[in-house]
């Protein structure tokens, strides 16, 4: 009898991993569990779906018979409540219990609600599943004036949504600045302009005080310096929590997301995690990290499954992430931690046109592109060499500078 592999989560992280271990170990048996209804789809495409641009098919990556023909099993719509660690076993929704020799927690998160009066009222939209993008694009098709909540990557993307189907709307931030943590006002401030011509009205320093509703219906966002703001349409985007019931009483240490080292191992014999829930040792960065991108959930998911078929520590994982955002009519790239910097360089080059470079001990570890991004792939090689420019840092903004000239002095 060959090992069963149990993947709980089919994003893209659990897809990677359940791909790779099949591959290793042919003979296995591997089973994949999802709470959702549908295979693996790609959650980056589903902005422009809902925008009206791209039609479900799209979306699609794998239907069940890809699995099936690869001998995966896949079960959809089924829920992992529990991991008893001692006796390798995992209890699903349904009542049965399925043993495992190694399980990957790839499971995400679900998108936070905001703890206010009214929340739960109809046409207040949350953005993480095709379930949720056929009911955002459905309602942002005939809405008339909306409210987006969430400064963030995904903020955007609805505030980019109602845009697109010409929904009058403001953008309510904690802030003075879009993405505070990651621009400056004057990076920001791109962004607002684009913003406001795309009849999205961006308004700062505001905290919700609750929203309005009539007969279960979204009326209106009320902040709470008594602002009020005409909505019958909602995007709410302040962050996920972790699905992290399963592993209650397992031993696998949480700290806001699944602690792994570099090899995706919780340290719990036979439980790996990746992905968005992924809390893990950055090899390069040296420290512990969290990342919420497409391109890392798959690697880690990758690397997981390595080390669940060869050993724990077979491979690690060493990559800089980054995330495209491409509403308007100019690129923006976010690559490695831009967010994670102690100190940060910024310069404007031209009305659309700015960089912002995160540095932390002395070593590059992130950045935003607006603009330009065509300089991405050199300053992520900085990182990854981890060279420490301490004299060099503002050069390395200068556009004339040979960045590959850079990568001398490691530390
Ligand atoms: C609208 C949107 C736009 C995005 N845009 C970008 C982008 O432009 N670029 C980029 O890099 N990233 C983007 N991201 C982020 C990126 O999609 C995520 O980082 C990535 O999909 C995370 O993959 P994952 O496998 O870790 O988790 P998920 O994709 O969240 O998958 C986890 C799965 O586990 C399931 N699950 C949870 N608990 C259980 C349980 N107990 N039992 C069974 N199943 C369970 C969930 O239902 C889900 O299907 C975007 C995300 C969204 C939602």
């Amino acid at each position: 009898m060959g090992k069963v592999y149990c993947i709980v989560g089919n994003g893209v992280a659990g897809d990677a991993a359940a791909s790779v271990i099949k591959e290793r170990d042919p003979k296995s048996e591997v089973i994949v569990f999802t709470e959702e209804g549908k295979a693996l789809y790609n959650r980056i495409l589903l902005k422009e779906f809902a925008k009206g641009k791209l039609n479900q098919n799209s979306v699609d990556i794998r239907d069940e018979d890809w699995y099936l023909n690869r001998g995966i099993d896949i079960r959809l719509n089924t829920q992992i409540i529990r991991i008893d660690s001692e006796n390798k076993i995992i209890e699903v929704n349904k009542g049965d219990h399925q043993k495992y020799d190694q399980v990957l927690v790839a499971t995400g998160g679900t998108p936070r609600e905001l703890n206010v009066p009214n929340s739960g009222a109809e046409g207040i939209h949350h953005f993480w599943t095709m379930r949720d993008t056929i009911g955002i694009r459905n309602h942002a098709e005939t809405a008339s004036f909306g409210a987006i909540i969430g400064a963030g990557l995904l903020g955007i993307d609805l505030a980019a949504i109602c845009g697109a189907h010409g929904v009058e709307s403001k953008y309510i931030m904690r802030g003075d600045v879009w993405w505070r943590n990651a621009l400056s006002n004057v990076g920001g401030e791109i962004i607002h302009k684009s913003l406001r011509d795309k009849n999205v009205l961006p308004v700062f320093n505001k905290e919700i005080e609750c929203f309005e509703e009539r007969r279960g219906k979204v009326q209106a966002v009320v902040t709470t310096d008594g602002e009020r703001h005409e909505a019958d349409f909602v995007g709410v985007a302040v962050g996920l929590d972790y699905n992290i019931e399963l592993i209650q009483n397992t031993g696998v240490e949480y700290r806001n997301g699944i602690v792994v080292d570099e090899h995706m191992f919780t340290g719990v014999e036979g439980i790996y995690a990746a992905g968005d829930i992924a809390r893990y040792h950055d090899v390069i960065i040296g420290e512990e990290l969290q990342n919420g991108s497409w391109g890392s959930a798959k690697k880690q998911g990758m690397v997981a499954g390595e080390n669940m078929v060869k050993g724990r520590d077979y491979k690690k994982f060493e990559w800089i992430p980054s995330y495209s955002i491409t509403h308007f009519k100019y690129p923006i790239i976010s690559f490695g931690h831009p967010t994670e910097g102690e100190k940060f360089l910024e310069k404007k080059y031209s009305e659309n046109e700015w960089r912002r470079l995160a540095f932390k001990h002395g070593r590059l570890i992130g950045g935003v592109l607006i603009g330009d991004v065509s300089s991405q792939s050199r300053y992520k090689k900085i990182i990854t060499e981890r060279v420490e420019q301490v004299d060099q840092e503002m050069s390395i903004l200068d556009k004339k500078i040979d960045l590959e000239k850079i990568v001398v002095k490691k530390a």
